[in-house]
């Protein structure tokens, strides 16, 4: 019988996409809909999603660990407090083993107006900085903007422990905060959500009037007494229950958000197919319900390509010869192919995996980028937004020529225009969860060439084009106790949820930060390829940097 019933609101803190798997004639992958037309998430990806944090934060508590963290064990049955919760992922040898889930999610109904728009997914190649060829399987993806509005009614069953109410209470506590990640395209800078207006209610269904009420009644929490405070009480006991100081990456240990304002001195655009075609120009920058949008994907091809120049250039200066250097190599090209120059990863762990076959690849296989942005044998930690406007930059239409880059001429035929956004400033955020020291001090070196200017983003480098500075960067750090908190930073006072955090500008925390970048060189410095995980050939040694880094368009 159902005793609690929560109720809130789900806001998209970016835009979401939480596909049915169909296909329709606008897009390859459509979000879902109800019999009445209108846009839903399923209560089962809600509840999904919740479902995976609550398993990441449980054993914090001392309680029993998930197997689902064992991928050795995965098909015993779990008698762990988050699948007694969520239902049990296995059902055991007997039949009175596995339990039936005690909460039931609703479909989230979409509450305010807001118009979809079809996203294409083009990748953008490493080193030419253009579409790449490899990264070309385009599909389409419809998606639902950012400050889409949907209900949230979860319902609990009676005879939920009191360490379950806990680990849920802590999971929603995350929510709040606007820490929830939904659907499969939180790579591509989508899915983030945050909870608000929660409001928790009892329903004593023990009378029969209150039964009675509770039958008739369409809105359930009408016959409920509203329970205040409930969210933070069994927060702040699951919090005081923390010891766990085990390293354990499957775990949700720590993270770090960094919030800035990427401020373009001169033009931005990044090309929305659909929108040029729309607006008659070769060239548009994406928009959604209305709003320009900085796609996360583009900014984080942009943050991982100069994280890799960084990391291969270190590494060249440390390296005696070619040989040397692909041995030490710390960034390959993810998109090469066996036979190209930095071959990806995912090439060589392929191979390997063929010979190899029950190995579990592990994280020293791979290179460092791979490592900390993700590679097909591992996702990443990281996630970049989508950046929204801040303001109303001018629109300036542009005209451009094509340049050939060894005659200097203009190519034949090779004309034309572009809708720019002028100077216009985007609000960013990045979010690592569990994030390595040496990761955090590539990422403030990144952070460091943006602000120097040294980093274009979006279509056309050039002295009109894609230049960018950084403005009001701060970073929040939380972690679940002092083990996890980065070098040079101390525990502070304040919480969220069961999370210490810190807010801080970065100016103020170089000392920390310098530790941070010393431990990225250090990992560096003693980063080796394994035997026959070596790239077969490298360009920085040769002379071929002009074919890696051709420049196709001027004005
Ligand atoms: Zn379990
Ligand atoms: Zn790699």
């Amino acid at each position: 019988m159902i005793e609690k019933i929560i109720t809130g609101r789900l806001k998209a803190l970016t835009g979401l996409h939480i596909g049915s798997g169909d296909l329709t004639e606008t897009t390859d992958s459509p979000v879902f809909r109800n019999s009445d037309g209108a846009i839903i998430i399923h209560g089962t990806a809600i509840a999904g999603s919740l479902r995976s944090l609550a398993t990441r934060l449980a054993s914090h508590f001392g309680f029993k660990e998930c197997i689902a963290l064992d991928e050795n064990s995965s098909s015993k049955f779990c008698n762990c407090p988050v699948c007694n919760l969520f239902g049990s992922i296995n059902s055991g040898k007997n039949s009175n083993e596995g339990t039936a889930s005690k909460i039931w999610m609703s479909d989230a109904i979409l509450e305010n107006d807001s118009k979809t728009s079809i996203r294409d997914g083009v990748g953008i190649d490493r080193e030419t900085r253009t579409s790449s060829r490899a990264a070309q399987a385009k599909y389409d993806l419809e998606v639902i903007p950012k400050d889409s509005v949907f209900s949230f009614k979860l319902a609990i069953e009676g005879g939920v422990t009191e360490e379950q109410e806990k680990i849920l209470s802590c999971a929603l506590a995350e929510w709040r905060k606007g820490r929830g990640y939904l659907g499969g395209n939180v790579a591509r800078g989508l899915g983030n959500i945050q909870l608000i207006e929660i409001k928790v209610f009892s329903i004593n269904l023990s009378s029969i009037e209150n039964l009675m009420a509770f039958l008739k009644e369409d809105d359930p929490t009408k016959v409920a007494d509203e329970e205040k405070g409930w969210l933070e009480v069994k927060t702040n006991s699951g919090r005081s229950l923390i010891k766990c100081s085990t390293n354990n990456e499957y775990l949700y240990n720590s993270f770090v958000q960094l919030d800035f304002t990427l401020k373009f001195t001169g033009g931005f655009v990044i090309n929305d197919v659909l929108k040029a075609v729309q607006s008659g120009f070769d060239f548009c920058p994406r928009m959604e319900n209305g709003n320009f949008v900085l796609p996360g994907s583009s900014l984080r091809g942009v943050i991982r390509s100069h994280a890799e120049k960084i990391a291969r250039s270190l590494a060249t200066l440390n390296s005696k010869n070619a040989y040397d250097f692909l041995m030490k190599c710390p960034a390959c090209n993810p998109f090469a192919g066996k036979e190209t120059p930095l071959t990806s990863c995912n090439i060589l762990l392929r191979e390997h995996k063929r010979k190899h076959k029950d190995e579990e690849i592990k994280d020293e296989q791979m290179c460092l980028a791979c490592q900390f942005f993700g590679s097909s044998y591992k996702g990443s930690k990281m996630y970049v937004g989508d950046g929204y406007l801040i303001d109303s930059p001018k629109i300036k239409i542009m005209d451009f020529l094509a340049i050939d880059r060894f005659t200097g001429g203009v190519r034949e035929g090779a004309k034309f225009d572009a809708l720019v956004l002028w100077q216009p400033s985007f609000k960013v955020r990045i979010f690592i969860e569990n994030p390595k020291e040496w990761q955090l001090g590539l990422l403030m070196l990144v952070l460091k060439d943006l602000k120097d200017g040294l980093i274009s983003v979006g279509f056309g480098e050039n002295k009109w084009l894609g230049k960018v500075i950084v403005e009001n960067e701060a970073i929040k750090v939380g972690a679940i106790s002092k083990d996890f908190i980065p070098s040079g930073l101390k525990i502070s006072s304040s919480y969220e949820g069961i999370f210490n955090t810190q807010i801080l500008k970065i100016d103020s925390i170089s000392e920390p930060i310098e530790l941070w970048v010393r431990e990225f060189h250090n990992i560096l410095s003693n980063f080796r390829r394994e035997n026959n995980l070596v790239p077969t050939s490298d360009t920085y040694f040769k002379d071929d940097i002009p074919n890696l880094y051709p420049k196709e368009v001027g004005i």
